[in-house]
């Protein structure tokens, strides 16, 4: 290989391989990136979290993502009850931002490209097709056409998948992945004039539904609007894309007078079989990232910040060495296997009810004049523990885990099963 060719090809230009081209070329190392082009005009991902943006910063880009985007203030929580719970990502103290972006992810992928690009990163406009190897330095191999179309005379050390749901590594090398338990189907399109009930301007609202949950994200002069659902659920809905959301909309309490005079202005997307850990992180010569490593669930919105983080933990474990030891790859995978675990484990709470349980019993506590009541000061405290856990800065603490699980165990009184604030 001649010294100035890259040593590291990442397969796939989503915010994973493109945050990663990045990093890396910050710090002076070469890459190329391949990218199929593959992406549909509309993508799922536009509600981002507070710990996404020292990223942003460390690429340089807040200001053009502010540019584009809606300010995000935090999230709230509808229930069919007429519960209402409202986060805030302010007062997180002066480190951590108390805000995040609502994105148009064309718009925020080309954005993270134009960036690369500007870094001196090489993009190959083709998909990379990968080959099984029995080299003892990897497993697996760019073909012959995709070494020649990026003009590699030489393989390169390091093969990185960004190739998000795709995961074309995994399937090349028939790797095992951990499937979630949920069996849901996501369907989502972008509005006008669908009313969104805000409570503090760019607040995205989760509603639970009788079937599944949505949520209303507001971007600068529209609002995706989503439903999650169960499978069979969703096919008692209509045969299309189309009939299932405008169905499930017309047909929910919560949606149902918002959506009334609305206007689609996009294309109905669909996803399913979203929930998907590798059970392998990295091999001989490669390494996964992002979704391609694995996604946990729409809930909540920590896809991008897991994109990105990986993209970052990678290139502060290991790229940053002198001479990079593999070992320390395990403890990259360790690192976004805690974080895929404190993430199932948070989700889970909003899904089986719990949080909007332990709300609405910290609410009637905290009822009251009295500005010393225990109970209230007990409620603001939780409140910010769960802002915090969402907004991805306190997600894997464990004083953070523990509060919560003693939390929702013991300080309940005068409400409902947790199954009553479920998703169904
Ligand atoms: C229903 C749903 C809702 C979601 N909502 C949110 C949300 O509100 N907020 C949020 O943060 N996240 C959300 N996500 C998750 C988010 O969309 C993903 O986590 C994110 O896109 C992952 O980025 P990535 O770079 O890993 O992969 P991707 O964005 O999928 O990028 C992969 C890239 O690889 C390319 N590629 C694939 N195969 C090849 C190949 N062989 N050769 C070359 N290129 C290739 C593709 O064209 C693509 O450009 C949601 C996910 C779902 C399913």
């Amino acid at each position: 290989m001649t010294g100035s060719e890259p040593t590291i090809a990442i397969i796939g230009a989503g915010p994973a391989g493109c945050t990663l081209a990045c990093l890396l070329a910050m710090r002076g190392v070469k890459t190329v990136v391949f990218d199929n082009d593959k992406r549909p005009a509309l993508l799922v991902g536009e509600s981002l979290i507070p710990s996404v943006i020292p990223v942003l910063r460390k690429l340089g880009i807040e200001d053009r993502v502010r540019e584009l985007s809606v300010y995000k203030p935090g999230a709230s929580f509808f229930h069919g009850s007429g519960l209402q719970l409202h986060f805030s990502f302010r007062d997180r103290g002066k480190k951590i931002p108390g805000y995040a972006y609502n994105v148009p992810r064309p718009a925020f992928d080309k954005l993270l490209r134009e960036r690369a690009t500007e870094l001196g990163v090489q993009f190959i406009g083709s998909q990379a097709s990968l080959l099984k190897s029995d080299h003892p330095a990897r497993e697996i191999k760019l073909s012959p056409d995709s070494l020649a179309l990026a003009g590699l005379s030489a393989h390169p050390e390091w093969l990185i998948d960004g190739t998000g749901r795709a995961r074309v590594f995994a399937r090349t090398l028939d790797l095992p992945t951990q499937q979630g338990k949920r069996k849901d189907a996501a369907y989502f399109a972008h509005y006008e004039n669908f009313v969104h009930d805000e409570v503090d301007p760019g607040q995205v609202i989760i509603s639970v539904l009788k079937n599944g949950w949505s949520w209303r994200i507001p971007l600068q002069d529209k609002l995706s609007v989503g439903i999650v659902i169960d499978k069979g659920a969703a096919k008692k809905l209509g045969d299309t894309a189309e009939q299932r959301l405008e169905a499930a909309i017309a047909s929910e309490p919560l949606l149902r007078e918002k959506g009334k005079n609305a206007r689609r202005v996009s294309d109905v997307m669909s996803y399913t079989n979203y929930q998907l850990i590798s059970e392998k992180g990295h091999g001989k010569g490669w390494i996964m990232l992002g979704d391609a490593f694995g996604f946990v669930d729409p809930m909540l919105s920590p896809g991008l910040f897991m994109a990105l983080e990986s993209a970052s933990l990678l290139d502060n474990l290991f790229f940053s060495k002198k001479k990079p030891d593999p070992s320390d790859l395990d403890l990259y995978c360790a690192k976004l296997r805690s974080w895929h675990k404190s993430w199932q484990e948070l989700i889970e709470y909003f899904y089986d009810g719990r949080i909007l349980r332990m709300y609405e019993a910290g609410s009637k506590l905290a009822e009251g004049k009295n500005a010393f009541n225990p109970a209230k000061l007990m409620e603001r405290h939780m409140s910010r523990v769960i802002a915090s856990m969402a907004g991805g800065f306190g997600t894997c603490s464990n004083y953070n885990r523990k509060l919560l699980h003693y939390s929702s165990k013991h300080l309940i009184w005068d409400v409902k099963e947790a199954g009553f604030y479920a998703v169904q």
